[in-house]
């Protein structure tokens, strides 16, 4: 009898959709390399310019600035590299920890910063 009602539900309800990181396309010039969609990733994942161009700074251990739309490193690296981190920093700064939405936003009280989810009300720390 359960089994049978579970089967009747549309597989919608069943099939949970994970939020997908965005790609990063960057080239290389000279030293440096260029995110050229740096602009697209922020509106996807919602976060500040400053904010994710730190976290490449720091997790890269060199410097990264932002010029217009593109995220400037002062380094090679590959699409691949910068995609994991950027899969780290989605992780720990945009999904909710409860229900995996993307929806959130992040506030700062007294230097500590938490995740707070617009779709379910889960807050988590931020530790990055
Ligand atoms: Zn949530």
């Amino acid at each position: 009898m359960l089994d049978r009602a579970r089967a009747a539900l549309p597989e919608k309800t069943l099939t949970f959709e994970r939020f997908e990181t965005p790609a990063i396309e960057s080239f290389l010039q000279g030293n440096k390399t260029i995110v050229r969609n740096f602009d697209v990733i922020l509106q996807k994942i919602r976060r500040p310019p400053e904010m994710l161009a730190r976290y490449f700074s720091k997790e890269l251990a060199i410097p990264a600035s932002v010029e217009g739309s593109k995220l400037v490193l002062n380094g090679k690296f590959y699409d691949r590299n910068l995609k994991e981190k950027l899969q780290a920093f989605v992780d720990a700064a945009v999904v909710c920890k409860e229900c995996k939405r993307p929806d959130t936003k992040i506030t700062e009280r007294e230097g500590i910063k938490t995740l707070v989810c617009e779709a379910c009300g889960a807050r988590a720390p931020v530790k990055i």
